[in-house]
C-alpha cells in the first residue's frame, strides 16, 4: 500500500459548488476502489492525500492530473505505508481552511503551494502535520 501527497494550482476561480462536484465523485470512486485520503484547499491550491494499492492510487492520480479544474500538479511524497492514516474517509475534506486549520497548517500550505520542488523531508513534516486532521 501506498500514501501520495500531492499539491496543484486551481486552473480558474472555483467555488463550493465545483468542491461539492469533487467531493462528491471522489467519495463515490474511491469507496469503489478501497482508496482513503483528504482533500485540503487554501484558496489557491489543493493539497490531496491518497492512500490505497499503488497501482489503484498512480491510476487515479492520472486521471487526476488530467482534470481541467487545476493545473501543474506536483507529487509532494510518495512512500509505502503499513497503516492508512485516513482509514475512515474516502475522502475527507476541508473547505473552510483559514477557520478551521492551525496557523502551523495554514502557514505550510501557502509556503507549499508556492514550491515547485519538495524534498523528502518537506513531505514527512507536511503528513505529520495533516495526520491531524483525520
Ligand atoms: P467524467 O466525469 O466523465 O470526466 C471526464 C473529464 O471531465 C475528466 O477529465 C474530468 O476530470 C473532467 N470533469 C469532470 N467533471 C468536471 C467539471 N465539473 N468541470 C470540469 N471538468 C470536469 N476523483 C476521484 O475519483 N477520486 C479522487 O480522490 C479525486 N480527487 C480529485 C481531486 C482534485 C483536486 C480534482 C480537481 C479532481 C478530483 N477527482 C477525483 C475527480 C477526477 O479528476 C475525475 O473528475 C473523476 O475521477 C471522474 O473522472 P472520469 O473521467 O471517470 O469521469
Amino acid at each position: 500500500m501506498i500514501q501520495l501527497i500531492y499539491v496543484s494550482d486551481f486552473a480558474r476561480e472555483l467555488n463550493q459548488q465545483d468542491f461539492d462536484d469533487i467531493l462528491a465523485v471522489s467519495t463515490k470512486n474511491n469507496d469503489e476502489q478501497d482508496i482513503t485520503g483528504f482533500l485540503v484547499v487554501n484558496g489557491q491550491n489543493f493539497f490531496q492525500v491518497l492512500e490505497g494499492s499503488k497501482e489503484q492510487v498512480f491510476t487515479l492520480l492520472e486521471s487526476i492530473r488530467r482534470d481541467p479544474r487545476h493545473q501543474n500538479l506536483r507529487v509532494i511524497i510518495s512512500e509505502i505505508i503499513e497503516k492508512r492514516d485516513y482509514p475512515n474517509w474516502s475522502m475527507g475534506f476541508v473547505c473552510n481552511w483559514y477557520n478551521y486549520l492551525s496557523d502551523d497548517i495554514k502557514s505550510v500550505l501557502i509556503q507549499y503551494g508556492k514550491t515547485q520542488v519538495f524534498k523528502l523531508s518537506h513531505g514527512k513534516g507536511l503528513r505529520g502535520l495533516l495526520q491531524g486532521l483525520g
